[in-house]
């Protein structure tokens, strides 16, 4: 059973915050850092031959737009827009494997969108002839994708199988008709629930579902509905993720009425309730928003202190180098993070000149390699370990981050960590409020300037 969180307390913490999903966060990395960057970092991989990749592609086409939608996604209007995407992918991968060469051992892959369903079966195999071309997929590798339900069929579960894939992320968001109206997503559930088994049956070793709370009309009695047919398909992972309203950013949102939302309580009170649900059901609470079942490798990394993350979530299997491919594709090679350009026809026409089409990036100094590891253990684990090394100072985190562990005691009082004789802990209130806590280690919070530009706390 969740614990109690007062109104009050919820209201204190509930600040703007990053997500963490890498350190230091997007908004802090220079537009300064370009396309030569980018090249010395994939220098670095070629010296280091026998370090594993990960790699991302984005696939940003889509039917029609959601209401709701946080991501760089596009219409395609024809195929064939997708064809020429395909080719300018293509010539970004043989930039890639200029410099490190091709054959290097892969992982995990995963496309994601956009819908990645969207392309046909011919264009999908294309992208993985070329794929297999450049890279070697290692035997126990991750090789996933997010699709459309409303998109899918038993067919494509099964071609897209035999492609390769071997797990698959379901975008359900919320089964109510009220709130699918709302988002301008209306998805049926019969055709979730027919696509999720067809996919069962072609045999993909793991299927996930995406849910969103905090949408319009949704309440914590529409969204049980949702919740029961979910667990009762008894699904490996369950990510609920938490709908930011920002129309100022994303400015689709505008179609969604903002006095329909919950408000912030109502909201929390739709995320702790999920919570409880996805627990009874025997899954484990992993990092902000993720459901892993029990016997999940994910489940059993975080009993061991042993779960990363990384751009694309977490994982068991790190690999030192994630290699992202695509417009607004996001990588992290070497001791560097780099985003590709968000703008399809820029995204195309660097690509046509000849050159990395990076608008923005950064390489991590020594201060961010052991703020990164100490907030991602601490994001991950729940927990920071006092001798817990970062090779670049060759001192563990007690000594190098004395002061902000003395900084975190204001959290003790909230009862949000527990000071343990070798470690700090998160508690289970505190798990609410991990991006708090975290927020003390991150050294660009301090320059003032960055929060607007993150989501609060619920
Ligand atoms: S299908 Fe997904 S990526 Fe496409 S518009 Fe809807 S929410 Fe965005």
């Amino acid at each position: 059973m969740a614990v109690t969180v007062p109104r009050s307390l919820l209201e204190k913490h509930n600040k703007p915050g990053p997500r963490y999903t890498s350190y230091p966060t997007v908004p802090v990395w220079s537009k300064d850092f370009g396309s030569v960057d980018y090249r010395s970092a994939l220098g670095t991989v070629n010296e280091r031959p026998d370090d594993d990749l990960s790699i991302y592609l984005h696939l940003p086409f889509c039917v029609k737009r959601c209401f709701y939608c946080g991501c760089n996604s596009m219409i395609a209007g024809d195929k064939s827009a997708v064809d020429r995407y395909i080719d300018r992918v293509e010539r970004e991968i043989e930039m890639v494997t200029d410099i490190i060469g091709t054959g290097r051992n892969v992982v995990q892959m995963h496309w994601g969108g956009g819908t990645p369903n969207y392309l046909t079966r011919a264009q999908t195999e294309r992208v993985m002839a070329i794929m297999g071309r450049a890279f070697t997929f290692d035997a126990l590798g991750e090789i996933s994708l997010e699709v459309d339900p409303r998109i899918g069929s038993a067919e494509q579960a099964s071609w897209l199988r035999e492609a390769g894939f071997n797990r698959i992320s379901l975008g359900v968001q919320d089964f109510n008709r009220q709130v699918q109206k709302a988002i301008g997503r209306i998805q049926s559930q019969e055709r979730t629930l027919a696509f999720y088994d067809a996919c069962r049956e072609a045999g993909f070793s793991e299927v996930n579902l995406d849910l969103v709370y905090g949408l319009p009309y949704q309440t914590l009695e529409s969204f049980q509905n949702t919740l029961e047919q979910i667990i009762a398909l008894a699904p490996d992972r369950v990510a609920c993720f938490s709908y930011a309203h920002v129309p100022w950013v994303k400015p689709e949102q505008e179609q969604i009425d903002a006095s329909k939302l919950p408000e912030t309580y109502a909201k929390f009170e739709i995320f702790q309730h999920t919570i409880d649900q996805f627990e009874s059901a025997d899954y484990h609470w992993i990092g902000l928003d993720h459901f892993a079942k029990a016997s999940d490798p994910l489940a059993q990394a975080l009993q061991e202190r042993r779960l990363h993350r990384n751009f694309m979530g977490y994982t068991t299997r790190p690999a030192p180098h994630m290699i992202a491919f695509g417009m607004s594709g996001i990588g992290e090679v070497g001791d560097c993070f780099i985003q590709n350009d968000a703008n399809c026809g820029t995204y195309e026409s660097g690509i046509d000149a000849g050159d990395f089409p990076v608008v923005r990036g950064h390489r991590l100094n020594m201060d961010d390699l052991l703020r990164r590891e100490a907030i991602l253990h601490l994001m991950c684990n729940l927990e920071l370990p006092f001798d817990l090394t970062c090779d670049a100072f060759g001192d563990t985190v007690d000594t190098l981050l004395a002061r902000e562990l003395d900084e975190i005691r204001k959290y003790e009082a909230e009862g949000f960590v527990e000071y343990l004789s070798d470690r700090i802990r998160i508690t289970d209130l505190g798990r609410y409020f991990i991006r708090n806590v975290c927020m003390e280690f991150d050294a660009y919070l301090d320059q003032g300037n960055k929060q607007p530009l993150f989501s609060k706390t619920i």
